[in-house]
């Protein structure tokens, strides 16, 4: 089954730390986007079966209800839905009301993912994230009230000036609403963001190394306790809340996204659209590809995307199965170089299984680039 991207590029103030693909909401601009997407989820309508639909940004809760109704529409019309098809809406928590969630819900959206990132106003400010604390409690039951039943909240972790007693503060509070499912990242403060000029002239500092590692494993173990279940490095959920959509990266699946700067990935090959919303809008008006870079992927290249990926997964992979699709002895190749990682405890063997244990999961990028 294929998973459906649409990227929606627009937000009302842009956060200090923020690197993706993104610009300043301009209601003409939303109005020529919203057409260019129908027309480009349009042209690749080719009746394939599909069963998960992901609207991220940006900001896609600043998209009216009617607008996001009309591109689930355009999707439906394009691809065979499965009945049970996760459609699920990223919401800044400033954006919604009680009637706007409702709104979403009525055009389809079953599942809302909210961008919180901390339950401290401090943070939030360093942040210059436009919401605070109790807005987004607010914002959670309203979506409740709205009838949703299937939310992640997002947190970051290692901000600055936060130690590990603080952050474990945002994940009480987030243990107290009780969401379906929780999404956990580092914050990475990237070389020409603005929070990182703020952080030198205000002289905030990151925790040590150790705290970040503190941070991590109490936070698992308090989200464990609390009855959801690590299913990968970054996300937990209730049990049979796993985000279906974002599971097709990590078990070798197929999707398609639409949109600027979306990227694709379908039999064997990768492909990405053009970045600029203008160039996007400009190009599906003129009739012509959004496409700007094609990349077939060679069976070597699908097999160690397979192994990166997939064992973020904490059940990890299965090698003999993975070897078996792509024709390969994973073991064999790799038994050796692996061998440091497990003697670490970083990676556990069980049988033809391979995952990496919590530790491990911390230095994952070490373990995984091996393969890759
Ligand atoms: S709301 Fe999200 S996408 Fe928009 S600027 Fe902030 S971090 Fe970036």
């Amino acid at each position: 089954m294929l998973g459906l991207y649409v990227h929606v590029p627009f937000c009302a103030a842009i956060c200090n730390y923020c690197n993706f693909n993104r610009g300043l909401y301009d209601e003409g601009l939303k109005h020529r986007y919203v057409d260019a997407l129908r027309a480009e989820v349009h042209r690749a309508g080719d009746g394939s079966p599909a069963d998960s639909l992901f609207f991220g940004g940006g900001t896609p809760s600043l998209l009216e209800p009617a607008e996001i109704e009309r591109i689930v529409a355009e999707c439906r019309d394009g691809f065979a839905f499965s009945p049970d098809t996760e459609v699920t809406l990223e919401a800044n928590p400033e954006t919604v009301t009680v009637d706007r969630l409702a709104a979403f819900r009525a055009a389809g959206v079953n599942r809302l993912s909210f961008g919180v990132q901390s339950f401290r106003n401090d943070e939030l400010r360093r942040l210059s994230r436009l919401h605070s604390a109790e807005r987004a409690g607010d914002a959670f039951r309203m979506a409740r009230c709205a009838g949703f039943d299937n939310i992640s909240l997002d947190l970051m972790m290692w901000l600055p000036q936060q130690t590990v007693a603080q952050w474990l503060d945002s994940v009480e509070g987030l243990v107290d609403l009780g969401p379906e499912h929780a999404s956990l990242y580092l914050l990475e403060v990237y070389p020409n963001s603005p929070l990182r000029d703020e952080m030198a002239r205000a002289r905030w500092s990151l925790a040590p190394d150790d705290d970040a590692a503190e941070m991590y494993l109490s936070a698992m173990a308090r989200l464990e306790a609390g009855g959801y279940r690590q299913y990968e490095i970054s996300n937990v959920a209730r049990p049979g809340r796993e985000s279906r959509h974002n599971l097709k990266y990590w078990q070798d699946g197929e999707w398609l996204g639409f949109g600027c700067g979306a990227h694709s990935t379908r039999r064997g090959a990768r492909w990405k659209n053009v970045s600029a919303t203008d160039e996007y809008i400009s190009r599906l008006q003129a009739g012509l590809s959004v496409v700007v870079d094609v990349r077939e992927l060679s069976r070597e290249a699908q097999l160690e995307e397979a192994l990166f990926t997939g064992l973020r997964l904490t059940e990890g992979l299965d090698l003999d199965a993975v070897g078996h699709r792509y024709d390969t002895d994973v073991w064999g190749r790799y038994a050796e170089p692996l061998q440091p990682s497990l003697d670490a405890g970083l990676a556990v063997r069980e049988g033809s299984r391979l995952r990496l244990s919590r530790h491990g999961m911390l230095l994952a990028n070490e373990v995984l680039s091996l393969f890759v």
